[in-house]
């Protein structure tokens, strides 16, 4: 079968490769791929700008696809089933994250597209826990989008919890910030949604969308807009979603009092000048959120369901495997806002 497999570390190194189909084992479910869709991390992946181990692999790992082939030990799933699947392919059971489930922060965890071979083929294997049989009424195509929407479901909904009269600030109108000003919104909140000029196009779509005020901050004022909208408060919850330091500085001062600071745009600099200041005077609680967990795709796809992401609006393009070089080119241009792959 073909595959799209980073060989090796550094710049590029990615290729259309013929390659031996999985097999199925204990409790591993084989999936018959049919949409992956291309992650921010991908592109990373794709520049060499993260440190990969257990080289060369297949890539993807935001999929969905119709079970194939499940393994002696797979007791609930079946073939035909349609299905999405967490990233999570093996974690080491026994540390207290694994206990609670919080796969996302176990230190022995391999990801499916990572360091376990991904979805950008035709066929994955995951394991039977990590599979989630579709709604009838989310298509294949919506449901390659489950996994970046728990990574929101998980900020939004279970590092903190947004109230339907919270005023919430979301930064970065990337696929991220999209899906995650939508969850909000879900919620009943009031979402303002920052990007800067070049992400114009992105912000008109949050208005189709239904987002209640979205900003360039380089042409309007944001603190202007902020105190006017919350009588001179700031919002009750924040979110990043660039990790821009400038605009996280911007921000920290604009958050209520008591209010919670989610960071979820990874920084390109381990360490950074933050305003610290607002932190502590401010009393916020500033909240990492890594990734998602079982209990985040749940939610996820709880929204599918009940048609509360427009997720059509959110696929913009959509190639076939053999064309996934110029899918990972049309990504790196910046004027998509999601782009599949169809395996
Ligand atoms: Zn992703
Ligand atoms: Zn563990």
């Amino acid at each position: 079968m073909l595959a799209v497999v980073k060989t090796k570390a550094g710049y590029d190194n990615v290729e259309l490769l013929e390659v031996e189909e999985p097999k199925v084992y204990g409790d591993r479910v084989k999936i018959e791929v049919a949409y992956t869709g291309i992650c921010g991390s991908d592109i990373h992946t794709f520049k060499g700008e993260y440190n990969s181990k257990g080289l060369p692999v297949i890539l993807g790992h935001e999929f969905s696809g119709i079970v194939a082939e499940v393994g002696p030990d797979v007791k609930n799933i079946k073939v035909g089933d349609r299905v999405t699947s967490e990233t999570t392919f093996e974690t080491c059971e026994d540390c207290i994250y694994c206990e609670s489930k919080d796969y996302n922060l176990c230190s022995k965890r391999k990801g499916i597209g990572t360091q376990a071979n991904g979805s950008m083929t035709k066929y994955v294997i995951s394991r039977e826990e990590s599979c989630h049989v579709l709604p009838d009424n989310v298509s294949l195509e919506a449901a390659s989008l489950t996994e970046p929407l728990a990574c929101c479901t998980h900020s939004a909904m279970e590092k903190t919890n947004i109230n339907k009269d919270d005023v919430v600030l979301v930064i970065g109108p990337g696929p991220i910030g999209l899906l995650l000003a939508q969850v909000v919104k879900s919620k009943g909140a009031k979402v303002i949604l920052t990007g800067i000029t070049r992400d114009i196009a992105r912000l008109e779509l949050a208005k189709e969308l239904g987002i209640d005020i979205t900003i360039d901050t380089l042409k309007e004022n944001l603190e202007e807009i902020i105190l006017k909208e919350t009588n001179g408060y700031g919002v009750d919850k924040a979110f990043d979603c660039s990790g821009s330091v400038v605009a996280v500085n911007s921000a920290l001062s604009l958050v209520k009092k008591k209010g919670d600071f989610v960071q979820v745009g990874l920084f390109a600099e381990k360490s950074n000048l933050l305003d610290q200041e607002s932190i502590i005077q401010r009393e916020l609680q500033y909240i990492g959120s890594r990734s998602q967990k079982p209990s985040s795709w749940k939610l996820a796809l709880d929204l599918l369901e009940n048609n509360k992401i427009a997720v059509d609006k959110m696929i913009t393009k959509i190639f076939d495997l053999k064309d996934s070089r110029q899918a990972f080119e049309e990504v790196m241009k910046g004027t998509e806002i999601k782009v599949l792959i169809k395996s």
